[in-house]
C-alpha cells in the first residue's frame, strides 16, 4: 500500500531526509470530506471513501492537520473562476507524516487534503521541522507563500520601508507581518477585533490600526500596502501611500471605483498576486524562504481554532467571520 518512492533530487536538496519515524499502519476505512454539489456549508459531507493507492512515483501522506483557506469556501459555493469536477475533496494545505515516517507539510495534493490521507507528488511535499506542530504546518502553504510572493516578488520590500498590512490578523496577514518584521521593515497591521489587534502587535508590528474605525489611515504614508479586502479599501489606500509606493492586491470580494489620478500623481504601482499562478522557480523560492524562516525562528504560524474534520461546515463558517486571530485548521480524528 505504501509508496516509498518520493525522494526526488529537489526534495533531497531541501533536506527532506530528516530522521524518519517508524512507519504507521494504514487505516483502511479512510474518511474524507466530499462535495457532490456546490452550495452552502452543508454540502461538505464526511464520508468513507476507497483506499488511496499510490503509484511508484506518488507519496501517501497521513494527514494530521488541514489548513482552511477562504478560497475553499468560494469554490464550495461555486463562486470561483476555476471549479473542480464533482464530486471532489476540498483542500490544498495540510501537514502529516509520509509512509516511512517523515513529518511534512503539503502545498497541494492529487486527491484533496480535507481527508485522513492524501496522495501527493514529490512537488507537493516539504519537510516540517520537529518544533513546528502539524497544525502550524497546515497553516504554511497558501498563507506564507502568498505573503512571500506579495512582499518580495511583487512589492520587493527593502529594510527600513514602511509596510501597511490590511487584515494582518488573518492567515496571510500574520505571515506577512512575520516576513516583513524579519526583513527589517516598519510594519503597520490592521485588524477588526481587540484580540486580533493584540495578536498583530505581539507578532512584532510596530503599529496596529483598527479597521472598524473611520479615518483609521489618517497620517499613514506607507511604501507598500498589502490589501486583503481591496473592494473595501483600495480607493482610500492611495491617501496612505507614499510617492512611488506599491499596492499589492491579495484579497478582493467585489468592485470598487478608484480615481487613476491617485496612481499617476504618486507614480504608484498597483499590482496583484495569485499564488496558484506561481512558476516552479517561484514556488521553490517561496518554500525555501519558508524553510529558512522556520529554522531561524522568524516564522511561526499562529492557530486560532482547531475543528475536527467532521466539523468542516463550521470551519467554513468560521473562516468567513470577522474577528480573525490566526489560522483555522481541521484535525482528522486519527486512530
Ligand atoms: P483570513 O484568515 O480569513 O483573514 C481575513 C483578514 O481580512 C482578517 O485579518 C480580517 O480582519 C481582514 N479584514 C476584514 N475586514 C477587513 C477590512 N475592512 N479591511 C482590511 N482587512 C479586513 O483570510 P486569509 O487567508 O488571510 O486571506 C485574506 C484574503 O486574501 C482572502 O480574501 C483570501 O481569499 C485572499 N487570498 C488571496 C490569495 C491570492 O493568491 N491572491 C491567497 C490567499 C488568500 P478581522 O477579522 O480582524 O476584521
Amino acid at each position: 500500500m505504501w509508496s516509498r518512492v518520493y525522494r526526488s533530487r529537489a526534495q533531497m536538496q531541501r533536506g527532506l531526509a530528516l530522521a524518519p519515524r517508524p512507519p504507521i499502519p494504514y487505516d483502511t476505512n479512510m474518511q474524507a470530506i466530499r462535495v457532490h454539489q456546490f452550495g452552502p456549508t452543508a454540502v461538505l459531507k464526511l464520508e468513507t471513501v476507497p483506499d488511496l493507492a499510490p503509484t511508484a512515483s506518488q507519496i501517501l501522506v497521513r494527514i494530521h492537520a488541514v489548513g482552511v483557506n477562504p478560497v475553499e469556501t468560494y469554490i464550495r459555493s461555486g463562486n470561483y473562476g476555476a471549479l473542480p469536477p464533482l464530486p471532489y475533496t476540498p483542500g490544498t494545505d495540510a501537514a502529516g507524516i509520509t509512509a516511512d515516517g517523515h513529518r511534512v507539510y503539503l502545498s497541494g495534493s492529487l486527491t484533496g487534503t480535507y481527508a485522513e490521507y492524501a496522495l501527493c507528488e514529490p512537488r507537493h511535499v516539504h519537510p516540517l521541522p520537529d518544533n513546528i506542530s502539524f497544525a502550524q504546518g497546515a497553516a504554511l502553504n497558501i498563507p506564507y507563500a502568498t505573503a512571500y510572493r506579495a512582499l518580495f516578488l511583487k512589492a520587493r520590500i527593502a529594510p527600513g520601508e514602511t509596510v501597511l498590512i490590511h487584515g494582518a490578523s488573518g492567515g496571510v496577514g500574520l505571515a506577512a507581518v512575520q516576513f516583513a518584521v524579519a526583513q527589517g521593515c516598519r510594519v503597520i497591521g490592521t485588524a477588526g477585533s481587540d484580540r486580533g489587534l493584540a495578536l498583530v502587535r505581539a507578532q512584532g508590528a510596530h503599529q496596529v490600526l483598527d479597521h472598524r474605525q473611520p479615518d483609521y489611515l489618517t497620517g499613514i504614508a506607507a511604501d507598500v500596502i498589502l490589501e486583503m479586502l481591496a473592494n473595501h479599501n483600495l480607493a482610500r489606500d492611495f491617501a496612505a501611500l507614499a510617492n512611488r509606493g506599491r499596492i499589492v492586491i491579495i484579497g478582493n470580494r467585489g468592485s470598487i471605483e478608484i480615481n487613476p489620478r491617485e496612481i499617476m500623481r504618486r507614480e504608484a504601482v498597483v499590482t496583484g498576486v495569485l499564488v496558484f499562478t506561481a512558476t516552479p522557480a517561484e514556488l521553490a523560492e517561496m518554500h525555501t524562504a519558508i524553510a529558512t524562516g522556520l529554522t531561524n525562528g522568524s516564522l511561526r504560524p499562529v492557530i486560532a481554532h482547531e475543528f475536527p474534520l467532521s466539523a468542516a461546515p463550521q470551519a467554513h463558517e468560521a473562516v468567513m467571520q470577522p474577528g480573525a486571530a490566526g489560522k483555522i485548521v481541521l484535525v482528522p480524528q486519527l486512530q
